[in-house]
């Protein structure tokens, strides 16, 4: 996972948070950054044209894009913003409406952590920490068991399970709890809550549950993806569902 960043003239707010374009072939999810910093002149930065940012990460580096039918991971940094606005587009502009338009981009800005050649495809200098299945029983708590050394990180065993800015705001509200405790302070703890997961993809996990449990690959999701006609008939039913509900929930 690796991002690259849109300026535009005009701001595009999207949804107020995170879109994600389940269907997009490189997997992109996205987040229209002007709402969020109201106190922020971005007329001040640059030429003074940018007017909204449009801030995407890329998942999928490893699938053939729409329009260059190459993999990320090929392609020269010029491809990857071609390869990425055109999906933004063909997943926004989908009811005839122009949410995007070329003649509103002013430039883009791929991570320098994105390197070329390597030596003939590109490389991720600051690669996305994934929690692989079944470390969670290996990962350290946020509490240690030395009174004054508490750890506040994405890799600490929280309800979140996952490498997220949450799990590792989850670590740091336990890690306060343990400060507060070991200093016998009267404050109030931080609360501490479960994961909520979005109803609507209940049916898609319980479906790979039960096949996990069978020894059998979760393919589902990739069927759907790929539009196979093998796919689950219940799940292609609820896919779009999830996918806008998604788009909505940010
Ligand atoms: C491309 C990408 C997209 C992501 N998108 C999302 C998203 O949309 N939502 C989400 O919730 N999460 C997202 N994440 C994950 C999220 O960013 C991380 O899980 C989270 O930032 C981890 O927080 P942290 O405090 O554990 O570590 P970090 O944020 O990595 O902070 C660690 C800090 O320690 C510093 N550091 C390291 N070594 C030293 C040293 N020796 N001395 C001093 N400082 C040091 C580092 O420079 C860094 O600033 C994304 C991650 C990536 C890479």
């Amino acid at each position: 996972m690796n991002g690259i960043m849109f300026y535009l003239d005009r701001d595009v707010p999207l949804i107020r948070g995170h879109t994600i374009y389940i269907d997009s072939p490189w997997a992109l999810t996205s987040i229209s950054q002007a709402q969020f910093w109201p106190s922020f002149d971005l007329e001040a930065m640059g030429d003074g044209r940018v007017e909204g940012i449009l801030s995407v990460d890329i998942s999928e580096w490893e699938r053939e894009g729409a329009v260059h039918r190459k993999q990320a991971m090929y392609c020269s940094s010029d491809e990857v913003s071609e390869e990425v606005w055109a999906q933004l587009k063909q997943a926004l502009n989908d009811a005839g409406i122009g949410v995007l338009e070329d003649v509103n981009l002013l430039s883009w800005f791929l991570d320098p952590s994105i390197v070329y050649p390597n030596p003939n495809e590109a490389s991720n200098l600051e690669p996305l920490l994934v929690n692989t299945v079944g470390s969670w029983s290996d990962r350290p708590d946020a509490l240690t068991s030395i009174e004054n050394l508490f750890l506040v990180s994405d890799y600490v065993r929280t309800h979140t399970d996952l490498a997220t800015m949450e799990g590792a705001n989850e670590a740091a509200r336990r890690a306060v709890n343990g400060i507060l405790d070991a200093a016998g302070s009267s404050a109030p703890r931080c609360g501490v809550w479960g994961l909520e997961e979005p109803a609507i993809f209940a049916p898609a996990r319980a479906i790979d549950r039960i096949r996990f449990q069978l020894g059998r690959p979760a393919t589902q999701a990739v069927r759907i993806r790929e539009g196979r006609t093998d796919a689950s008939p219940l799940l292609r039913t609820t896919a779009p569902v999830a996918e806008r509900l998604a788009r909505v929930r940010g």
